[in-house]
């Protein structure tokens, strides 16, 4: 197909569709980036090129069955990527639920210093504690027991709380701005145990709700007297102080509305490569399912073949010998379609000697798969017929003999003058 043709067939919805389908995507490559599962990439790639194939190629079983499988794929993604859809569309619907999260992360900000002179002073006490930062994201469904408190943040309260003669200081505190909401609440414990060394279950467990949401968990070792953070399911040790400032003070930026400019920067060049790609795979996909789907219009051109002439009979000339066909089908399925797959056949089942003409139909057409009848041109069709001609007689000296049969014609066109 002529390349400018198919720029001129694609309208601005086109654009949009295929801007549509190339961000899905880019969302999709980007969360199987983040959760390390680009085998199911993988699997999928493989699938749907399998299926691409079987659609071009017409293989109507794989396809099929292929389609079937497609619909399990969707339900076993949707399973396996249930915490980040529920993420994503808790982030879509949460714009007010953000504005408040943004008013507590300035709560937050002003506490930032005093937070991590406690934290360092209990390391140093080898006071162990865990202090949890929420997010964007939910982290209510991923916590365990835990007590409402809803108190003012404050060191005494912090002191309090992991005191270890506490009732209350095995588990996590829970912040919300400058408030802490919660205390000796359980976290998951974390799934990529490589990272933890000899670091046990407190560690584990800071890790456990990073891995699984946006939340920030600092984490006060009873043993080693060292704050890490564990954040996007990484640990990292605070060296000192001022590493864990600057650790929250970065956070409680990166919730600040941003500039205009600097989300058109975020959009168009963070992650370029990753866009780059969704755009390649988002372009022959629409290619192949949008614009080799629309219905085409073909003609070809198709010798005629008398048939059902009966013996005695033979056709003198055809005219015209050939007719164009009009058919319809998605573009696709013209890629392997050649004239010999049309067949139109000349009924001449009641024909007498002489000249006659037949007019053509639908019926007359053989086409192949999924291909529609639109037109045959001409419909008229001038046909000569003449009895088979009897065999000469032989030159004198031969023995005259029975003539000989008559040459099956059987719907053949003559190629021979009588
Ligand atoms: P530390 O360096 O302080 O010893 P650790 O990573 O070695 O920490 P453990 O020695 O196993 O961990 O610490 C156990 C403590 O961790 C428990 O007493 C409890 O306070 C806390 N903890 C254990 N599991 C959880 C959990 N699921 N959620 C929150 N806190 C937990
Ligand atoms: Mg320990």
């Amino acid at each position: 197909m002529n390349p400018i043709d198919f720029i001129s067939d694609t309208t601005a919805t086109d654009v949009v569709d295929i801007g549509i389908v190339a961000i899905l995507l880019y969302a999709m490559m980007a969360v199987l980036r983040r959760t390390n599962t680009s085998f199911v990439a993988l699997g999928i790639l493989f699938v749907g090129a399998l299926y691409v194939v079987a659609l071009t190629l017409g293989l109507r079983l794989t396809s099929y069955l292929l389609n079937t499988f497609f619909t399990v794929i969707f339900v076993a993604l949707l399973i396996i990527f249930q915490d980040e859809l529920r993420s994503f569309f808790s982030r879509l619907a949460s714009t007010v639920l953000r504005r408040r999260r943004r008013e507590q992360r300035l709560a937050f900000s002003s506490e930032i210093d005093r937070l991590a002179d406690t934290l360092f002073d209990m390391a140093a006490k080898h006071i162990g504690a865990i202090v949890v930062i929420p997010g964007d994201d939910d982290i209510d469904r991923h916590l365990q027991r835990g007590t409402r408190l809803d108190g003012r943040l404050s060191d005494a309260l912090l002191r309090s709380i992991f005191d270890p003669h506490s009732v209350g200081h095995d588990g996590a505190v829970i912040l919300r701005g400058a408030t802490v909401e919660k205390f000796a609440c359980h976290l998951p414990l974390a799934t990529n145990a490589a990272q933890l060394g000899d670091r046990g279950t407190r560690h584990a467990a800071a890790l456990g709700l990073s891995e699984r949401c946006d939340a920030l968990c600092i984490v006060v070792s009873e043993e080693r007297g060292v704050v890490s953070v564990a954040h996007q399911g990484v640990l990292t040790v605070m060296e000192s102080r001022d590493a864990l400032r600057e650790r929250l003070d970065a956070l409680s930026r990166a919730a600040e509305p941003k500039r205009a400019a600097r989300i058109a920067r975020d959009v168009l060049v963070r992650d370029w490569s990753l866009k780059l790609g969704a755009v390649a795979l988002a372009l022959p996909l629409w290619f192949l399912f949008v614009h080799e789907s629309e219905i085409a219009y073909r003609t070809f051109d198709v010798p005629l073949q008398p048939t059902g002439l009966p013996p005695h009979l033979r056709v003198a000339s055809v005219e015209p010998q050939s007719v164009r066909v009009v058919v319809t089908a998605p573009r696709r399925k013209f890629y392997f379609v050649t004239t010999a797959d049309f067949q139109i056949g000349l009924r001449l089942f009641d024909a007498r000697a002489g000249e006659r003409v037949i007019t053509l139909t639908a019926s007359d057409a053989f086409l192949p798969d999924d291909v529609t009848f639109v037109n045959i041109i001409p419909r008229d069709i001038r046909v000569k017929i003449e009895p088979v001609a009897q065999a000469k007689p032989k030159p004198p000296e031969a023995t005259p003999v029975t003539p000989p049969p008559a040459p099956v014609t059987n719907g053949e066109p003559p190629n021979a003058a009588p």
